[in-house]
């Protein structure tokens, strides 16, 4: 069995080594009360533990249920009281003598790996199929590592419309792979695996510049793009990244446009985690001068206090709101009150999702000045979007 505890190093950071170490020999002691003398617990490395049984007169299901119990009780440290809990995977040699020491360890592993993927605070059995995610996984990761070598990735730009002229006065960048096999697949289909890899950075930072070039290039070469806007989607593990202001500052610089002209669009998830770092990251990246934006905003949970400490400038109105603003009075009064408190805190906002004109018509009555969507234009490749620009017929006035 291997018991992980979950998030240990976020515990360490807060309260420093030794209480770090305070808190395992605590975490510890009730493990080895919980086991029989025959059994081995051991420390296998910071906070990650072993326990072998041997026999086969365990009940391994209810044990692991009061390991975590164990764990879960809070722990008293000075005036602190700390909640923890673990991730716990377990795997059995099932009779086969011959099963190695180091394999029993891998399945283990393989089965904790898959409870931390579910969402930690759990525990699950080694099952065969968990060598194919992680195969599944690992082959995915390098595709998308040879994506990137190979620029297999493109960027799509959907137009941001005055609601009331259809003007186009920005647009958002969504990124797009080129598949050799597959075809153009959309971010549903890789963002996530680029997340869990970690690659999601690098890729989030060709996107930008890529963005950032092709707004410095719309804005010369076009005199109606003089003015025009672009909005990027920062993921949470760039915006944990240490290096993005750094990379934001050298993608304005390089592609020589105004940090005004950009836009970046987070989520509310990734501020509630940690509010005050995400205060101070937020904050800095407004010292850049760049513009940002809370995406999908209403399906995560900010409460209005936090709300009100986040320098953003802009909340775009999730298309769940959007989708039935002019049909149900419910939908409609949640729009409208989007817009009533964004503008009490100074704030613009954008509607996403757009299809019909009924629901454009209903969001500019409930106050709102841009929006997106199908009704105006799904994303276009970067030519496709310079046609519009060129042309001033920015986006489609259906009546
Ligand atoms: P998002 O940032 O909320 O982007 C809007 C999504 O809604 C886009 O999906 C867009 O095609 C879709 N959409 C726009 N108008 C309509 C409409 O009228 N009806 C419907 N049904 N859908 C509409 P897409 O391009 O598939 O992107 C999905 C999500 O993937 C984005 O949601 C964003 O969270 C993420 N994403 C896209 N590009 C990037 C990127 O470069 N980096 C990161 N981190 N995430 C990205
Ligand atoms: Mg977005
Ligand atoms: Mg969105």
């Amino acid at each position: 069995m291997l018991i992980d505890l979950d998030n240990f190093k976020d515990v360490n950071d807060d309260i420093g080594h030794s209480g770090g170490d305070e808190l395992l020999t605590v975490l510890a002691d009730r493990l080895r009360r919980r086991v029989r003398p025959q059994d081995t617990l051991a420390r296998l490395g910071g906070d990650e533990f072993a326990l072998l049984l041997e026999g086969s007169d365990v009940d391994t299901g209810a044990l692991v249920g009061h390991l975590l119990d164990d764990i879960r009780e809070p722990v008293r440290l000075g005036s602190r009281e700390l909640h923890l809990t673990a991730s716990i995977g377990s795997a059995h040699t099932g009779g086969e003598e011959s099963l190695q020491a180091d394999e029993l360890l891998r399945n283990a592993d393989l089965a904790m790996y898959a409870v931390k993927r579910a969402g930690r605070n759990g525990s699950a059995v080694f099952d065969p199929s968990m060598y194919a995610t992680v195969l599944y996984e690992a082959q995915q990761r390098a595709d998308l590592e040879e994506a990137l070598l190979d620029e297999q990735f493109t960027v799509h730009y959907q137009p941001v419309v005055d609601l009331a002229t259809a003007r186009l006065t920005g647009v958002e960048a969504l990124v797009r792979w080129n598949h050799p096999r597959e075809g153009l697949l959309g971010p549903g289909n890789f963002i996530h695996h680029a997340e869990i890899s970690g690659l999601i950075v690098p890729l989030g930072q060709w996107v930008l510049r890529q963005a950032c070039r092709q707004l410095a290039d719309w804005q010369r070469s076009i005199p109606a793009a003089g003015d025009l806007r672009m909005n990027v989607n920062l993921s949470a593990r760039q915006f944990q990244h240490p290096g993005l202001l750094d990379d934001v500052t050298a993608a304005i610089r390089d592609a020589g446009i105004a940090p005004e002209s950009l836009t970046l669009e987070i989520t509310e998830s990734m501020l509630m985690d940690d509010v005050d770092a995400a205060v101070g990251m937020l904050t800095a990246l407004r010292g850049l001068g760049v513009h940002l934006a809370i995406d999908d905003f209403g399906t995560g949970y900010s409460s209005l206090s936090y709300l009100q400490r986040l320098p953003v400038d802009t909340l775009k109105i999730d298309r769940s709101f959007v989708e039935h603003v002019d049909t149900s009075s419910d939908s409609s009064a949640l729009a409208g009150a989007v817009v009533d408190l964004a503008r009490a805190l100074g704030l613009r906002t954008v509607a996403e999702g757009i299809e019909t004109p009924a629901q454009r018509d209903t969001l500019r009555q409930l106050g709102c000045r841009s929006g997106q969507g199908f009704l105006f234009s799904k994303p276009v490749p970067a030519d496709r979007l310079s046609a519009m620009l060129r042309d001033e017929t920015p986006a489609r006035v259906p009546a």
